[in-house]
């Protein structure tokens, strides 16, 4: 079985649901640059700072702000077992950068110990999707309104947290971060295909029976 995991599709393709999931049953970290961002916005760090005004406009942090804080969270020792990257690499030059921080890591190879599952799913679909979500600001789980209601609404299942809107899941931000998706994040479909890396997934369909293909996926490889 391979050992780093990289979730590749369009925002709220449910890529985070399934890499939760994943990295329980695995026992590997979830290494999401999105939330790693967002919480050096929160403590007000060098890289939050410079972040924030990229992620409020949907477009993609510079290279350096993100290839800094993947590789500070792949050299941890809860990494050398494996991990998922679940929105890292965004882009051609991000998968180029992604093989030259493994490679001075030094504990995997892209090629020879990564798998790329590309969430397959209609824009409009998710464009819904995104502006009915919430999360809780405290233990991280993710709802939507629509598909995977919490029991009370807007209160969190597990912790009983009132749920938040994510500042960049209003309509306009969704549809701008489309744009930049398309146009960054799509090419490496076929990047990972000629490194011969890729694996497709069917993500229209409910959580259960997405997660029951991913377990295909990654078990039978
Ligand atoms: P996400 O939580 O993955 O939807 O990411 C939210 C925002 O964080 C994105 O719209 C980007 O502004 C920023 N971001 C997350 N991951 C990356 C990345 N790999 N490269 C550049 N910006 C990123």
């Amino acid at each position: 079985m391979k050992k780093v995991f990289i979730f590749l599709g369009p925002p709220g393709s449910g890529k985070g649901t399934q890499t939760s999931r994943l990295a329980d049953k695995l026992s590997v970290p979830h290494v999401d640059t999105g939330s790693l961002l967002r919480k050096n916005i929160q403590d007000e760090t060098e890289l939050g700072i410079i972040a924030k005004g990229f992620i409020d406009k949907g477009q993609l942090v510079p290279l350096h702000v993100v290839s800094a804080v993947i590789k500070d969270r792949i050299q941890k020792d809860d990494c050398k077992d494996g991990y998922i990257l679940d929105g890292f690499p965004r882009s051609v030059e991000q998968a180029d950068e992604l093989k030259k921080i493994m490679s001075e890591v030094g504990t995997f190879d892209l090629k020879e110990d990564a798998l790329a599952i590309y969430f397959d799913i209609d824009n409009e679909v998710l464009i819904q999707r995104l502006i009915n979500r919430r999360s809780c600001p405290k233990c991280g789980t993710i709802y939507n309104l629509i598909s995977n209601p919490p029991k009370i609404m807007d209160y969190c299942d597990i912790c009983d947290t009132k749920l938040t809107i994510r500042k960049d899941d209003n309509e306009e931000t969704a549809r701008l971060r489309f744009e930049t998706y398309e146009k960054e994040t799509a090419p490496l479909y076929d990047y990972f295909k000629q490194l011969g890396i890729l694996k497709e997934l069917d993500a229209d369909k409910p959580i259960t029976e997405i997660w029951e293909n991913l377990k295909e996926i990654v078990f039978d490889e």
